[in-house]
């Protein structure tokens, strides 16, 4: 086959894509285009690279009319689009992992048309004395969890100072927050060896400060991080109810908002919800881009484990990580301890993990010790507190439509949430049968998959059912 193409339409691919950039917007165009990349063009086709089969559905149904119709509007053919799905090569050395492309590439992608060469290449950077090397895009995997998230980091990281300032990256713990925020700052940092950047947690932040003022140093804990080109603060729920420091940081974002320097932060919840902050820091959090990140798919969950696999050399085969993948869906935090598990086991004994072995071993991680200290009674009072209901609605008998709904979200977070059977839960809900209650939690999914407001709503009702349980 004749690989030269003699056709190029990645002059207009291009320009279509200036384009769409301004007629998008940019939660959307960074999540949907910045991974696309030209591949190659046919007669009368042009074939677009995308990083993994998910995204390749969604850009071709969301996509490809605009596509289509920008490209006859620039070109005057009807050109027909494709795409493929490039994976990233597993086998790839260190030296290449260095390489500057022009867009900062997903981890799943490999870019196949020639890249401009690294001026870092034949110099790998020193480590960043506040990062974790291995930290970085490359080894974080793209699912439908946190695609934009991470599409937005990669372009803070290409362009820090510019379109996403400041960036709020929020989600539940374990879900890649830290990875993500560092993977900036490490990027940044091998492009850039003059730049900057200072990475902290908000806990960290708050000790430096009391301490710098206990010791009279308050000017070198302002030089500290008011003269950075990039700054990222983890865990900004810390600081919840520390006034003093959160004053600090308002005049260190002001300071660095004001010269275009790059703010990143992450938090565990939406910044809506955290308590005890003052007005105008909450204001300056909300500026700018906030994007959230989900608990991944089971696709997402297999694509991870898979990588830690291939990055540890182990041999663990696919049977096995579905098995975890299948049972450990909270976070990725807790999937890499049950793979870690497996390999301290694997390397002990020098024994090769089998299917049995891994059901032996991670026995007590699929029970999956859940809250044992939440009642029934509490995720009814939140959940109806949430719905300006009161408990008793939830257990009783009314079906009126206002009523029946919250009742099987809360059907469906204590399922979720305790170890309770669906016979006990029905029995809390006013004897209800347990097929009652298996119906509630299939309709509560079914809607979520349709709706994408409910995830949220239903994540807020747990955290308010822990907070209240840990009081
Ligand atoms: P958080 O800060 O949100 O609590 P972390 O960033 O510490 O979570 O992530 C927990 C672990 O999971 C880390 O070891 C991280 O490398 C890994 N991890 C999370 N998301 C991904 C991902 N999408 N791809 C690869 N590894 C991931
Ligand atoms: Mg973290």
């Amino acid at each position: 086959m004749n690989t030269q193409s003699r056709w190029d339409f990645s002059i207009f691919w291009q320009e279509a894509l200036n384009q769409l950039k301004n007629e998008l917007s940019d939660q959307e165009f960074v999540m949907w285009f910045s991974n696309i990349s030209y591949h190659s063009s046919e007669e009368g086709k042009l074939i677009l690279s995308v990083p993994s089969a998910f995204y390749r559905d969604q850009v071709k149904q969301r996509y490809t009319g605009i596509i289509k119709e920008k490209l006859y509007e620039l070109s005057g053919f009807q050109l027909d689009v494709d795409f493929i799905v490039t994976k990233r090569a597993t086998s790839e050395s260190p030296k290449e992992k260095n390489e500057v492309s022009d867009t900062p590439q997903p981890p799943m992608a490999v870019k196949p048309v020639p890249v401009s060469v690294s001026p870092a290449k034949n110099d790998p950077p020193k480590k960043h004395p506040d990062l974790r090397p291995d930290y970085t895009f490359e080894n974080f995997v793209i699912g439908e969890n946190n695609t934009l998230a991470a599409n937005a980091c990669m372009a803070i990281s290409k362009n820090p100072g510019t379109a996403y300032n400041p960036c709020l990256i929020y989600g539940g713990v374990g879900l890649g927050k830290t990875h993500l925020i560092q993977s900036i700052g490490n990027y940044a940092w091998a492009h850039n060896p003059d730049i900057k950047i200072a990475y902290v947690t908000a806990e960290t932040f708050t000790n430096e400060f009391i301490e710098a003022i206990h010791h009279n140093k308050n000017h070198q804990f302002k030089n500290k991080y008011r003269k950075v080109d990039i700054l990222l603060i983890d865990d900004i729920h810390f600081l919840q109810e520390k006034t003093g420091t959160q004053e600090e940081l308002f005049h260190t974002f002001n300071a660095l908002y004001e010269t275009n320097k790059q703010l990143v932060f992450t938090c565990d919840r939406p910044v809506s919800e955290l308590k005890q902050l003052t007005d105008r820091l909450r204001s300056r959090f909300e500026r700018g881009l906030n994007v959230d990140l989900q608990a991944p798919a089971f696709e997402t969950r297999f694509a991870i484990l898979k990588q830690k696999v291939e990055e540890k050399k182990v041999p663990i085969d696919d049977e096995v990580i579905e098995l975890i993948c299948r049972n450990v869906t909270t976070n990725v935090r807790d999937l890499e301890a049950a793979l870690t598990r497996l390999i301290a086991y694997a390397d002990l004994l020098h024994k090769k993990v089998t299917l049995d072995i891994a059901r032996q071993q991670l026995k007590d991680v699929f029970s999956n010790p859940k809250m044992s200290n939440i009642t029934v009674e509490m995720i009814q009072r939140v959940t109806a507190e949430y719905f300006n209901l009161s408990p008793n609605d939830l257990r009783g008998k009314k079906r009126t439509k206002a009523i029946a709904f919250p009742r099987q979200i809360a059907m469906y977070i204590t399922r979720e949430i305790t170890e309770f059977s669906t016979t006990e839960v029905g029995l809390e809900f006013g004897g209800r049968d347990h097929t009652t209650v298996m119906h509630a939690c299939q309709r509560v999914e079914s809607r979520m998959q349709t709706d994408p407001s409910l995830e949220p709503i239903i994540q807020r009702i747990v955290r308010q059912i822990k907070e209240y349980g840990t009081k």
